[in-house]
């Protein structure tokens, strides 16, 4: 068992008694009866009079208080969409865009792309009909290419404001810029109770309408002494919940969809241990590649006598709702993206949360009943270990997307650019360098024939490198198919517990010499000869979801070659072509092997081969990397071996052939870093 401490109590503004928890009779109640029991209902005309009388205004509530679903259809109800006006309400998460369409398009009573519709990248659910439009905050920006002052649109709902994502925040830049000639655009700015004056300020001092939450007191619990494993601590900890306290559903945080299945998959197989010496526990997954049906079953009521324990991303802080919560358990740490603009690496890192975080964590268990939140880090450690807030996205990531797309609406001088917070100096210098040496942008900063149809391509620069490069090298095919599997890359093949050898066997069996790349494109080359069939995926350890996904992106970047005026040809089994065509895009990102293992070519950086790549043992002298993901060390997954004259071959104002001189060549060791056994 773990031991807990309480410590605190996140205060409510009702009883702490309060009403029991919904039964399910009162959950089945009428979808109109729970949307006027929602508290931003009783604000509903006050609030359409401040939007009839403000252009922008900044819209502050608990989360869970129906800002997302209810606002859009108010506007709607008061006639919003007329004349075929559209109304969009972003989200910086893909799964909240499409879970609360759904939601919103069940409320309506109509079919889910028809007057309610989602559009997020690589997927669209919308139709001429689609007046409310809930999209991804990215989807929203890449309007601006089609319609510079989006007409179309009668308001512009940014929600979640406060998550403060890269594409939210330039959203609020070029959103206020339009509001200025486009004085009937109606602008909203929704976010949960953090940072309101920001925005408002930012705004011109636009006002803010607080809807007051319903909240329930939340007592705070921390572990007396620091947890080694969180994992496991959490599977411990929420049996213990599930066999000592009284009912209610239960909400776990952690970081990722690995994490989260293995999570689910250990509190599964201790459960079916225990039998029924404990009651039902059902164990719900939520994270950003779980397929929906999947998704709609977090928010099925628990069936009585039973208890569910969600176990969510961040998705759950403060997107999503979750009826019934009454327990938070919170390891205290998120995902999060770094960016060292000195190197130029980004990477995807655990780390602690921030304060703001837990406390909406936390919040989480108060919204039906007074709630218990429980830490899996002691008082201390939240007083001196947590930031307060967390920085915004912007000034911890690379910019070369953002940056491209702004050239492209004809933003020239980002120095300028009416940012919320700037990001640093030189992680813009550092886009524009790089925008450069893809021949995006020419000597004077100004957007290329080729820079303009980069930013046509809905991927990374140099993932719409990589696809414009594929013309030249004949294999556009054999491109398209690489793009779409790094895509979705992580998640291609399955390792269940109990058929690990087989599972690492099959994975074997697609590994081709050149690299990571090609055993992609060879899964999904032997996928598609079987015909797309489920039956060959099972057989294979390989993902059907994500290749059924990978297929769809294929498909719809293979639409829009034409744009870019690229043709379809084939590399016929010549896959030199292929890297080629790979490395025109990722020269930025490559290695070379040095008497201490690899090095970043320009940056000197030391970097490690994935143990799960194809290369970990062939230790080739040079490579690309398609991401860097520090873990115990700066892991380089999916690597490809390269040549080093191909770099001054696709990169020549880049690379210098003196730099690409080896002159170790004859003392390299044999073999440096440690076997995958090793590594077990
Ligand atoms: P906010 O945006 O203010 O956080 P929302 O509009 O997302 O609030 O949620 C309002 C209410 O709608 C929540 O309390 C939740 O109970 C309900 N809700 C939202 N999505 C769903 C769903 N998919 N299924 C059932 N109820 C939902
Ligand atoms: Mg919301």
């Amino acid at each position: 068992t773990i031991e807990f401490v309480r410590a605190t109590q996140l205060q409510g503004d009702e009883e702490p008694s309060g009403p029991p928890p919904p039964t399910q009779a009162q959950q089945k109640e009428s979808i109109q009866a729970v949307r006027r029991s929602l508290p931003v209902f009783p604000f509903r005309e006050e609030l359409l009079a401040a939007i009839a009388n403000h252009q922008v205004l900044i819209i502050e509530g608990e989360t869970g208080s129906g800002k997302t679903t209810q606002i859009p259809q108010y506007l709607f109800e008061e006639g919003y969409t007329k004349k075929g006006m559209k109304i969009a309400c972003t989200q910086p998460r893909r799964v909240a865009a499409m879970s609360v369409a759904a939601r919103v398009a069940r409320e309506m009573g109509v079919k889910l792309g028809n007057e309610v519709g989602y559009s997020i990248r690589f997927e669209d659910c919308t139709s001429e009909r689609t007046v409310l439009r809930y999209m991804t905050d990215g989807m929203l920006l890449r309007e601006f290419l089609s319609e510079p002052d989006l007409a179309s649109y009668s308001v512009v709902m940014v929600d979640e404001a406060h998550e403060r994502t890269l594409h939210t925040d330039i959203l609020f830049g070029l959103i206020k810029d339009v509001a200025r000639f486009r004085p009937e655009l109606k602008v909203l700015v929704a976010s949960a109770t953090l940072d309101t004056a920001r925005f408002s300020t930012f705004f011109d001092d636009a006002p803010v309408f607080r809807i007051p939450g319903r909240r329930f007191p939340v007592d705070i619990f921390y572990t007396k002494a620091p947890e080694a494993d969180y994992l496991e601590a959490c599977v411990v900890s929420v049996l213990q919940i599930h066999v000592t306290q009284p009912p209610g559903d239960i909400l776990v945080f952690l970081t990722g969809q690995e994490e989260i299945e293995a999570a689910c998959e250990m509190l599964q197989d201790r459960c079916r241990r225990l039998g029924s010496k404990i009651r039902e526990l059902l164990v719900l997954p939520i994270y950003a590649n779980l397929p929906s049906d999947m998704q709609a079953r977090i928010f099925q009521p628990t069936p009585p006598g039973a208890r569910k324990v969600v176990v969510a991303t961040n998705i759950a802080e403060t997107s999503l709702t979750i009826e019934g919560i009454i327990y938070v358990l919170d390891p205290g740490f998120c995902k999060q993206k770094s960016y060292n603009p000195r190197t130029g690496m980004e990477s995807l890192t655990v780390t602690p949360c921030s304060k703001a975080s837990a406390n909406q964590r936390a919040g989480r268990a108060g919204r039906v009943a007074a709630g218990k939140c429980f830490r899996l880090y002691t008082a201390w450690a939240y007083q001196h270990e947590l930031e307060e807030t967390t920085v915004p996205e912007i000034q911890r990531t690379s910019l070369g997307n953002v940056v491209l797309l702004l050239k492209s609406l004809g933003i020239h001088d980002l120095m300028h650019f009416d940012f919320l917070d700037p990001p640093p100096y030189e992680t813009l210098l550092l886009a524009l360098e790089q925008l450069y040496a893809l021949g995006a942008l020419n000597h004077l900063g100004e957007l290329t024939t080729s820079g303009r149809k980069m930013a046509e391509l809905p991927v990374d620069p140099m993932l719409s490198k990589m696809i414009l490069a594929s013309e030249k090298y004949s294999c556009s095919e054999e491109i398209l198919t690489v793009a779409a599997m790094l895509s979705v890359n992580n998640s291609i093949f399955y390792r269940p517990k109990d058929k690990v050898v087989h599972a690492d066997n099959a994975r074997v069996n697609f590994f081709l010499p050149g690299g990571d790349h090609l055993v992609l494109l060879n899964v999904y080359t032997q996928w598609a000869e079987s015909g797309y069939s489920s039956q060959w995926c099972y057989e294979n350890f390989v993902q059907f979801r994500s290749m059924r996904r990978a297929r769809d992106v294929r498909e719809q970047l293979e639409g829009l070659l034409e744009r870019v005026e690229v043709g379809l040809s084939s590399c016929q089994g010549d896959y030199i072509r292929v890297r080629k065509a790979i490395t025109a895009g990722y020269f930025y990102h490559t290695a070379r092997l040095t008497r201490s293992g690899y090095r970043t070519v320009k940056q000197q950086q030391t970097v490690f081969i994935h143990p799960n790549s194809s290369l970990f043992e062939e230790q080739p002298r040079w490579l690309l990397y398609h991401e860097l993901v520090l873990t115990t060390k700066e892991f380089m997954r999916q690597v490809l071996e390269i040549e080093s004259s191909w770099l001054l071959e696709v990169a020549p104002h880049y690379y210098k052939a003196k730099e690409l001189e080896d002159p170790h060549s004859k003392k390299m060791p044999k073999k440096i870093g440690k076997t995958r056994e090793e590594l077990g």
